[in-house]
């Protein structure tokens, strides 16, 4: 299959171009001038966005005995944050332009960037910034509580979360409590997260609101390493079911020094953008430090206690943390095609077309009467519409030539066309075959037909949409 593009920078902005006339992402705020760092899905977008929760949700929650979910709230204490040290330490390294006031993070500039302002100079004079030292930037949103807060009192400050983590971290006691769980067991939670970015940047890579997908894994101490390992061939396998193939990604395990303090291992799983090798999710094996600190600062005792052993301890975790946001540009990137397809007498075509998996494309199926002027034709396909709308996305469409609708969902991703024609009705197929009550299904990626009951249709689509 032959990609068109020449460049990568290229490819982007075409699947930019796609999500947005298409429906998938649209910058939020656009009348106004555009929020920066913060992004709207459009009917499609939340469609794909839906699929990968429920997915992630059914494989790590939902057929699994030794995870539970949780949803907390996005309004953080501010106790919480301190004791986890996000109001002490959550921060990047900022840069200003003394000349043009632009700001970096100064762990991201490779070169010292052109100066906005000095641009105009002549040839030969230096036209790059002159950046500041760089100074320690909180990247937390903080808000004020209550109507009658007074600005001074400590008290009234509360946090936007900057990662769902913390929620579960100060829930754990009351989710065993209530649960019954031993150890090993998990919390999961999707949920939204924000930072101040200082450059969001490369779409919805860098975003200041997103959506993390995380699991805290409680484990005994002993536990800790292997597991780790475990849990990142799990999510590297993850990757391969949305239809991210494993060559794609890369793990990276981040060496001594580079890790927070308190962990023994991180690996992060980056992933091939067209924009470069980024990562997607961090697996990091956490220890004890996030109960730890939330006891020393609760001063509640968060301790587990083994019934069987009759010990008692701070439990370890393995914590994979997933964007949600990354994931389906990941997802968008990977599905992006544009293939070549020649015509019968030779004349030369191509066609966009969006391979998703049929288990996140946004629609699964599109229900196609051939004509929309022969009335026996749409209402066999609002019959057949009918019965499949209660188990899945489908999308009716009468209008256009049947190779034009055909198209149309090639560019949206969805796998399967179904056309309701005359052989439906009882006409007879080319070699005299009864085709009554049997449609005609069309695959997105091999463009191949083949003839299906209706009465069989629906167990047919829901085998292959899972
Ligand atoms: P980065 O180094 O890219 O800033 P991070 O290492 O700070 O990311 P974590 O704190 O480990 O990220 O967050 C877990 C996951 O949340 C990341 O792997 C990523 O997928 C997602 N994430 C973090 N920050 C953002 C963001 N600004 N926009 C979108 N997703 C994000």
């Amino acid at each position: 299959m032959a990609n068109k593009e020449q460049t990568d920078t290229d490819r982007m902005e075409k699947i930019v171009s796609l999500c947005k006339s298409k429906g998938f992402i649209f910058q939020s705020g656009e009348l106004y001038g555009g929020l920066n760092g913060c992004w709207d899905y459009g009917p499609l977008g939340t469609e794909l966005k839906r699929n990968v929760k429920e997915f992630w949700w059914r494989k790590n929650v939902l057929e699994r005995e030794d995870i539970v979910g949780m949803d907390g709230s996005i309004l953080t204490h501010h106790a919480v944050l301190t004791a986890s040290g996000h109001v002490g330490g959550f921060s990047d390294p900022m840069v200003d332009c003394k000349v043009c006031k632009k700001r970096y993070r100064a762990d991201q500039l490779e070169d010292i960037p052109s100066c906005e302002k000095k641009a105009q100079l002549p040839k030969g004079e230096d036209k790059s910034c002159e950046l500041t030292e760089p100074k320690e930037f909180n990247l937390m949103f903080q808000t004020k509580m209550g109507a009658s807060a007074d600005d001074n009192d400590p008290n009234a400050i509360a946090y936007l979360r900057p990662e769902t983590a913390q929620t579960i971290f100060v829930q754990y006691k009351n989710v065993l409590d209530s649960t019954r769980l031993k150890l090993p067991f998990g919390i999961a939670q999707i949920g939204k997260a924000f930072r101040n970015e200082i450059n969001p940047r490369n779409y919805t890579f860098r975003s200041r609101e997103f959506e993390q997908m995380e699991i805290e894994y409680f484990c005994r101490p002993e536990d800790g390493l292997r597991l780790t390992d475990e849990w990142l061939e799990m999510r590297l396998d993850f990757y391969t079911q949305i239809g991210v193939p494993r060559e794609k990604l890369h793990v990276l395990d981040i060496p001594d020094g580079e890790r927070a303090h308190y962990s023994q291992k991180t690996y992060d799983i980056e992933y091939d953008f067209p924009f470069g090798q980024q990562e997607l999710e961090g697996v990091a094996y956490r220890g004890a430090y996030d109960i730890g600190k939330h006891q020393e600062h609760s001063g509640k005792n968060l301790e587990y206690f083994d019934a069987e052993t009759k010990e008692r301890f701070i439990p370890h975790v393995v914590e994979p943390s997933a964007g949600c946001d990354r994931t389906i540009l990941a997802v968008l990137c990977e599905a992006y095609d544009v293939e070549d397809l020649t015509k019968e007498g030779g004349k030369k075509d191509e066609r966009t077309v969006m391979r998703f998996k049929p288990c996140v494309a946004p629609i699964k199926a599109a229900i196609l009467p051939l004509l929309k002027n022969k009335p026996e034709l749409v209402e066999k396909a609002k019959e057949v519409k009918n019965l499949l709308q209660p188990h899945m996305n489908i999308f009716y469409d009468e209008t256009a030539a049947i190779g034009r609708r055909y198209r149309r969902q090639d560019e949206v991703g969805t796998p399967f066309c179904i056309a309701i024609d005359f052989e439906t009705l009882g006409e007879k197929g080319p070699n005299g075959e009864d085709f009554t009550d049997t449609v005609t299904v069309r695959h997105r990626d091999s463009m191949e037909q083949e003839r299906v009951a209706i009465s069989e249709l629906l167990p047919w689509l829901l085998a292959r949409i899972v």
